[in-house]
C-alpha cells in the first residue's frame, strides 16, 4: 500500500536526496500499491490522548514555515473521529501568526512528542478555524473541562497522513507529574515500621531482607528464613501464598511466584506489581513492607511445574508473568535443556528483570513491546509455528496472551499436554 505519508513528504527533491544518501531502496516500497487512506488506529488515538503539547507548522504567504507550540492538559488534542483531530486554541501573545497563515494555506504539519518514552508521531493535515459563536457544540467538544484558560477559537484538522518516528536521539525528559509519580512509587507511601508481630500463621517464618524497585510499579522483595537457616526446596514455577494486611486491617492472601533461582535455599525472591485499581493486596505490600517485616507463610506450592525429560521448552511471558518464567529459564539452563524465552511488555521500562535476563540468556531471550512503535511486537502464531515439533510451551501473562497461545497451538494440533500456563487472575 502506498503510504499517505510518503505521498505527501517524498517530493522529487526528497527522493533525490534519499538516492544520493543510499536510503532510497528502503523507502521506495512505501510508494507502491494502492493509495493508503490515513486513519488513526488505537495506538495513535491512545498516544494523542496522553499528549499535553504539540508543535504545529503552518506556511505563510512568504513561503516561510512557522512552528508554533501549543499546550494544555493531557488530552487537550481531541480525536473527533479516525480522520479528524482538533484542539481549543487559548489566547496567547496575540500575534496571530498561525491564524493568519491558515487563512492563506490550510496545510499543517504536527509533531507530537513523548520525551519520557522516546516516541514521536508526525501528522499532516488540513486545518480549519472554528468560531465559537457559529459552532458552539464543536467548541464544547474541544474544550478540556476544568482547564482555566480562555478559548479564542477551535482548530479542527482533517488528517491526511501520519508517521511514527524511530526513538533515536530523543533525550528522555519527564514532566513534573511524571517525576512526582516516579518519586511516589519509589518512596514508601507511609512511614512503614516493620510489624512487631509477624503477619500470617504459616509454618515458614520469613523476614524481608531486601527491597528493589525494578520498574515504576514493580518491586522485588527478598525473603529470608527468620533464623537465617535453609529454605524448603522450591522447583521452578512454585508460588507462595502470602498473608497481606489490607488497609482496613483485614488479613488476606495473595499468591506470588518465586522469581529467584530455584537452586537457592538462602532466599526466595518475589516481584509484586502494584495494582492501583485492585482490592488492595499489592498496594498494601508496596506501602507497608519494609526491611525487617516478618511473615509466617505456608511452604511453597507448585501448579506450574516443568517437564522432566529432555524435550525443548518455549517460555512465553507477558508483563509480570515473567516471575515464574524467569525461574524456569534458570532451571532449564542449569540442567542443559534447550529453551527459548519470549518476553513481551508494553514498554521497555515496564519490564522487570530485563537487563538481568539479557545477560543470563543472550542466546535464548527475545523481547517484544506492544506500545512502542518501531519495536518488535510478539507474533504469537509465528512463534508457536516456529517451535520445535516436540517443544513444551509454558505461558504466564495476561489472559489474552494465554488465550492466543492456546488457540494457535490448538490450530496446529499441538496436544494440550504440551501447553502449560499459569494465570495470575
Ligand atoms: C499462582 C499465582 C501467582 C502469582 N504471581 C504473581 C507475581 O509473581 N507477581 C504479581 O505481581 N502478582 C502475582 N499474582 C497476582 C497476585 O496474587 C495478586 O492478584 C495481585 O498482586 C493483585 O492483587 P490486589 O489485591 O492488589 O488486586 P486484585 O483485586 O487481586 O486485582 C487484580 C486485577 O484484577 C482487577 N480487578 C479486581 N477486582 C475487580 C473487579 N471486581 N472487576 C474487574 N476487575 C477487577 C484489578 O483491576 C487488577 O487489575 C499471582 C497470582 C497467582 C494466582
Amino acid at each position: 500500500m502506498a503510504s499517505a505519508f510518503a505521498r505527501i513528504a517524498f517530493t522529487p527533491k526528497v527522493r533525490a536526496a534519499q538516492t544520493r544518501m543510499g536510503s532510497r531502496d528502503g523507502y521506495r516500497q512505501l510508494e507502491t500499491g494502492e493509495d493508503e487512506v490515513a486513519a488513526l488506529g488505537p495506538m495513535e488515538i491512545e498516544f494523542i490522548a496522553e499528549r499535553d503539547s504539540l508543535y504545529q507548522a503552518t506556511v505563510g504567504e512568504s513561503g516561510w514555515p512557522y512552528v508554533q507550540h501549543r499546550g494544555g492538559p493531557p488530552g487537550f488534542l481531541k480525536v473527533l473521529d479516525e480522520r479528524t483531530i482538533g484542539y481549543a486554541d487559548f489566547s496567547g501573545n496575540r500575534q496571530y501568526l498561525s491564524v493568519g497563515n491558515l487563512a492563506g494555506d490550510d496545510r499543517v504539519s504536527l509533531f507530537l512528542m513523548d520525551y519520557a518514552q522516546q516516541r514521536r508521531l508526525k501528522l499532516w493535515g488540513r486545518a480549519r478555524l472554528v468560531d465559537e459563536s457559529l459552532e458552539p457544540e464543536l467548541i464544547a467538544r474541544l474544550e478540556s473541562p476544568g482547564y482555566r484558560a480562555r478559548v479564542e477559537r477551535g482548530v479542527v484538522i482533517h488528517v491526511e497522513a501520519f508517521d511514527w518516528n524511530c526513538p533515536k536521539h530523543i533525550t528522555p525528559r519527564y514532566t513534573k507529574a511524571q517525576v512526582d509519580e516516579l518519586l511516589r512509587s519509589a518512596r514508601p507511601q507511609t512511614q512503614p515500621t516493620p510489624a512487631a508481630a509477624p503477619i500470617g500463621s504459616g509454618a515458614l517464618a520469613l523476614t524481608v531482607t531486601g527491597i528493589r524497585q525494578m520498574t515504576p510499579r514493580i518491586r522485588a522483595y527478598e525473603l529470608r528464613p527468620a533464623d537465617w537457616g535453609s529454605l524448603p526446596q522450591a522447583a521452578a514455577g512454585a508460588h507462595l501464598n502470602i498473608p497481606v494486611q489490607l488497609a482496613d486491617g483485614r488479613l488476606a492472601t495473595r499468591q506470588y511466584s518465586l522469581a529467584s533461582h530455584p537452586s537457592r535455599r538462602d532466599i526466595y525472591e518475589i516481584a509484586v506489581l502494584r495494582e492501583d485499581d485492585g482490592r488492595g493486596g499489592s498496594e498494601a505490600i508496596h506501602a507497608n513492607w519494609a526491611i525487617g517485616t516478618r511473615l509466617n507463610v505456608a511452604p511453597p506450592l507448585n501448579q506450574f511445574s516443568l517437564h522432566d525429560d529432555a524435550r525443548p521448552a518455549v517460555l512465553i511471558a507477558g508483563g509480570i508473568g515473567i516471575t515464574p518464567i524467569k525461574a524456569m529459564a534458570q532451571a532449564l539452563q542449569a540442567r542443559g535443556t534447550p529453551f527459548m524465552l519470549h518476553y513481551t511488555a508494553r514498554r521497555p521500562e515496564e519490564m522487570a528483570y530485563r537487563d538481568r535476563l539479557a545477560i543470563e540468556f543472550p542466546q535464548q531471550l527475545r523481547l517484544y513491546f506492544s506500545r512502542v512503535a518501531g519495536l518488535a511486537r510478539m507474533d504469537v502464531d509465528a512463534l508457536v509455528r516456529s517451535a520445535a515439533e516436540d517443544a513444551v510451551f509454558y505461558v504466564c501473562g495476561p489472559a489474552t496472551l494465554i488465550g492466543a497461545v492456546a488457540s494457535s497451538a490448538r490450530q496446529l494440533g499441538i496436544a494440550p499436554e504440551r501447553v502449560q500456563f499459569e494465570s495470575f487472575s
